[in-house]
């Protein structure tokens, strides 16, 4: 039998009990006759209020020493574990994602994994341990200093440990029974996918749904790792992330499969509008370069007709909330020069999301996206589409009935609620 590598969130290793049934689950997979390795989460909402802490002992804690701090909700997660399997009778050894030889780039905060080598890993599994990593978490190979890999990114240690061990499938266990054709907090008609492939679930997870951290889908195309989500509390097949919309085999089978894979929301963005620039070659390259100096990344970005008669235009983008004010403070500093009129900050935006690889063949997707929008009361603010994609920006609190009435739109609805959620806060 093949190594698995498992993967739990922190609603499923929450308390005490909850460690125990994971503790039990893990070894069931021993028993079966798998090496097993599992990457874990910190417990509950415990990143959270260790940030909330954070934050009431500084207002900006350094990069380096907020690493140090939430590295070490996944360590009392491994070594709990650890004891939880033991106490069962089967012995298991827990390592820090740097003694599990996640080496990353240096970026604090958002580290990129660039090489595993899980040296320490295989021995424990040939001396019959069961293995269990800290998720979320690595070591820079120049600076040294230990990194985290962005919120939710417990997920991608544990492909990333599967892609390096050869594993069979990479299992993530989570608080609901897959991935949904929307948020089941937000849907509870939602409906689970059997299956669905990376590229899909690549705009599912950018898109804002947390079921998946980007990078680990990321990481399983690259490296042709099925991913299996599935829910820690019941004993349902989940959903498998696999395969390719270029696949012959795939495209034969949507064409009698549904045309749109789910909707995602995202409410972390923010839009700025720079108002009044003048209407000249340069301009907009002028005001990205600034944002990109300030290390800004940008999601969509509009650029009205400019008004005849002043030969003035707006530009709007998005980007992520936390860099709002840095970006504003960019673009300040080069007002003069680029002679704009003013700035306008909106931080009450969502964005909603339509993601299917069958909309590529399916002509009037967006003719029906916008009329089931309509018919809710939601105004589009912004607009973007890529191959298999369309989002939209709204107005925040109007999210929830955007992603509602889009699901409804495309008769995705199923009749029986099948969504259930185990767990979480959904914080
Ligand atoms: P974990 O702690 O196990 O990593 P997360 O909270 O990160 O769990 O992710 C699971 C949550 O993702 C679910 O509880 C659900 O609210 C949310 N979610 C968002 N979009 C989807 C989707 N399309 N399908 C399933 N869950 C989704
Ligand atoms: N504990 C981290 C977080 O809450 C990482 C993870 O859960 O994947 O983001
Ligand atoms: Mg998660």
């Amino acid at each position: 039998m093949g190594i698995v590598v498992q993967k739990y969130g922190g609603s499923s290793v929450a308390d005490a009990a909850a460690i125990k049934r994971v503790a039990r689950r893990i070894v069931e997979a021993k028993k079966d006759g798998h090496d097993v390795v599992v990457a874990v989460s910190a417990m509950g909402d415990s990143t959270d209020n260790l940030l909330d802490l954070a934050g009431e002992v500084s207002p900006l804690p350094p990069a380096r020493e907020l690493d140090m701090l939430l590295t070490a909700g996944e360590r009392i997660s491994m070594a709990l574990v650890a004891m939880a399997i033991s106490d069962l009778g089967y012995s298991a050894r827990s390592f820090t994602g740097s003694q599990a030889g996640v080496i990353t780039d240096s970026v604090h905060g958002k580290a990129k994994i660039i090489d595993v080598t899980p040296g320490r890993i295989s021995t424990a599994l040939d001396e019959g341990h069961i293995v269990i990593v800290a998720g979320f978490q690595g070591v820079s190979r120049d600076t040294k200093e230990i990194t985290t890999l962005g919120r939710g990114g417990t997920d991608t240690t544990a492909v990333a440990l599967a892609a390096a061990l050869k594993a069979d499938v990479c299992e993530i266990y989570t608080d609901v029974d897959g991935v949904f054709t929307a948020d089941p907090r937000i849907v509870p008609t939602a409906r689970k996918l059997d299956a669905v492939t990376y590229e899909e679930m690549l705009e599912l997870a950018a898109c804002g749904a947390k079921i998946l951290h980007l990078r680990c889908v990321e990481y399983g195309r690259r490296y042709d790792i099925p991913i299996h989500v599935r829910s820690s509390f019941s004993q349902l097949e989940g959903t498998i992330v696999a395969g390719s919309i270029d696949d012959q085999q795939h495209q034969e089978s949507t064409m009698e499969q549904a045309i749109i894979a789910g909707v995602a929301h995202d409410r972390s963005e923010a839009k700025i509008t720079v108002v009044g620039v003048p209407d000249k070659v340069g301009e907009a390259a002028r005001i990205f370069e600034a944002l990109a100096g300030a290390q800004i990344n940008i999601d969509m970005v509009v650029q009205n007709v400019s008004a005849a008669a002043t030969a003035l235009t707006d530009i709007s983008f998005t980007l992520p909330r936390e860099d709002g004010q840095t970006a504003m403070g960019a673009l300040a500093k080069i007002q003069a020069e680029v002679g704009y009129d003013k700035l306008l900050y909106d931080d009450q935006v969502g964005k909603v999301s339509l993601i299917g690889a069958g909309m590529r063949s399916h002509p009037g997707i967006t003719a029906k996206f916008f009329a089931g929008l309509a018919s809710a009361g939601v105004n589009i603010q912004m607009i973007s589409t890529s191959e298999i994609r369309i989002s939209v920006i709204v107005d925040q609190a109007q999210v929830d009935a955007a992603v509602q009435a889009t699901h409804t739109a495309f008769d995705l609805d199923a009749d029986e609620i099948e969504a259930v959620v185990y767990g979480g806060t959904g914080r």
